[in-house]
């Protein structure tokens, strides 16, 4: 509606303050906000029923349950989290934990925890329901700080919460009109890296290992070309998501002032007949037809060549399995992660990346991040072990739900946005083909021992956004001879077999 040149005068709206803060600022205002907390959290929208634990080492996520108009946690979940309950004992209607040298004890419908004797009261009753003992969130505040010995950062109300010294850094957002286009700037407290992926016609910029608490959740923005930004970490992958006003706009994001500063501009694709889209487009994803199909990104260089992920686990200081002689698990796959490379690229029909470069040690989310980032056709991951006294011998597995079946409904619309630790749910029938495919390739090898095809809940596969196998060779342990593992023979059968079985999967990858 002509609203672009209007528009194209507002430079700097300024969105939010960038405001830095500290943990006594924390502390000193835990007392106010839990009194407004109460208010604050109902009027919150709630768009996930995730509550995420920022840890020294790790994340992790555990399932909100709401009860009448309450927030509750799993308490043994929390508490293993965070360290380790030692033994527990269960009576009609009462809990004991051991818990390091601390005894808890909570009752069914009663706000009074006991913790070495000491009587501590929560805002509303423990519950006991469906065989899991719930605690209101305000447990986190009320117990936790005595429990654990690092220091703690809640904020309550919020759905995350930090423990340990490592400082979360916060950001602040703030808008500015280009002559084709607009340039969301947003600036952090401290340097990251980003990694960016697009699907249903929004852009996600993954933040990396960093912890990140959001001062606001959503930016709205009264533009021609961007309609809000949005934190989520609520599957414990802090991200950006930038929804644009229209489909068929280009993102290109880039990192300044030393990473401290994440600048994306979103514009609007210069006409086919002035030709050229210049080097400084180093990065560039498009999210394509907004409410589309799945990932259209368009990035300049995009592959055309399927990618499959090739993933081989451990690494860095987490050697895996142990065999004798100092045969290590993660020198033994990386290896035949790269016998599978070769043979994958020979056939000049895929394009392949590897999660890990060289002995380091990604997490699984990192793992899973490359995979999705990369848009990837195809995700193997590998493993060793005991797998029993034959040897050598391989077993494919896919990814089991945690509780067994899965809930997904594949003719229900997939949701804009899958949460993270769901990514594999729609893909395990895919994936399932894919470990029939290579299990099919492997029995055909007889001097190899294989199959039945085992799900299992294989955590790198979780969050994986494609048909994901894994891939465990053995046995690797201190009592078999590992040299038919090590064979250049058997791992390249094994890399055959891989590529034989892409081929196969659905008349090849596509
Ligand atoms: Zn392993």
């Amino acid at each position: 509606m002509g609203s672009v040149a209007k528009d194209g005068c507002k430079l700097k709206d300024l969105i939010g303050a960038f405001r830095r803060h500290s943990r006594s600022a924390f502390t000193a205002g835990l007392g106010i906000l839990l009194g407004a907390g109460a208010l604050l959290w109902w009027t919150r929208p709630l768009r996930s029923d995730n509550f995420v634990f920022y840890l020294p080492a790790a994340r992790d996520v555990l399932p909100v349950r709401t009860l009448g108009e309450t927030s509750y946690l799993p308490l043994v979940g929390v508490l293993n989290l965070v360290g380790k309950v030692d033994a527990l004992r269960e009576s009609s209607n009462k809990l004991s934990l051991w818990y390091g040298d601390n005894t808890l004890e909570v009752r069914d419908n009663n706000r009074k925890v006991t913790l070495n004797k000491t009587s501590l009261k929560l805002s509303e009753p423990v519950r006991f329901v469906n065989g899991q003992w719930l605690v209101p969130v305000d447990f986190l505040s009320v117990v936790l700080p005595r429990l654990v010995k690092e220091p703690i950062e809640y904020r309550a109300g919020d759905k995350r919460i930090f423990i340990g010294s490592a400082k979360p850094a916060t950001f602040a957002v703030r808008l500015e009109s280009l002559a084709n286009g607009a340039r969301v700037r947003v600036e952090f407290t401290s340097p990251l890296t980003f990694q960016t992926a697009a699907r249903d016609g929004k852009w996600i910029l993954y933040l990396g290992d960093r912890a990140i608490e959001p001062l606001e959740q959503k930016f709205d923005f009264d533009n021609p070309y961007v309609s809000d930004l949005r934190f989520d970490d609520q599957d414990g992958v802090p991200k950006l998501i930038l929804t644009p006003k229209t489909s068929g706009l280009d993102l290109y994001p880039a990192l300044e002032e030393g990473g401290k500063v994440l600048r994306a501009d979103i514009l609007k694709p210069a006409a086919p007949a002035t030709g050229q889209a210049t080097g400084a487009a180093a990065q560039s994803a498009g999210p394509g037809q907004a409410g589309g199909a799945e990932g259209p990104a368009a990035l300049p260089q995009r592959p055309t060549l399927p990618v499959v992920v090739l993933d081989a686990g451990h690494g860095g200081s987490d050697s895996g399995a142990q065999g004798p002689n100092g045969v290590l698990e993660k020198n033994l796959v990386a290896q035949i992660v790269v016998r599978v490379r070769t043979a994958l690229l020979a056939t000049q029909k895929y394009r392949v990346i590897l999660t890990r470069m060289g002995d380091t040690d990604p997490d699984f989310d990192q793992r899973a991040i490359v995979a999705d980032t990369a848009h990837a056709a195809v995700f193997i991951s590998f493993h060793a072990g005991n797998l029993g006294f034959r040897s050598p011998r391989v077993a494919v597995y896919t990814f089991q739900p945690p509780g067994g079946g899965s809930t997904f409904d594949p003719l229900a619309p997939r949701p804009l946005l899958m949460p993270w630790n769901e990514a594999q749910t729609p893909h395990l029938a895919e994936s399932q083909k894919l470990a029939q495919a290579l299990e099919e390739q492997l029995s055909r090898l007889s001097e190899i021992q294989s199959g039945p095809i085992q799900p299992a809940p294989v955590r790198v596969l979780r969050s994986v956004d494609a048909p994901a196998i894994a891939i465990e060779v053995g046995s690797l342990e201190p009592n078999t001879d590992p040299a038919p593992l090590l064979d250049s023979q058997f791992q390249q059968k094994i890399a055959s077999a891989i590529v034989s079985a892409l081929d196969a999967f659905e008349g090849g990858v596509s």
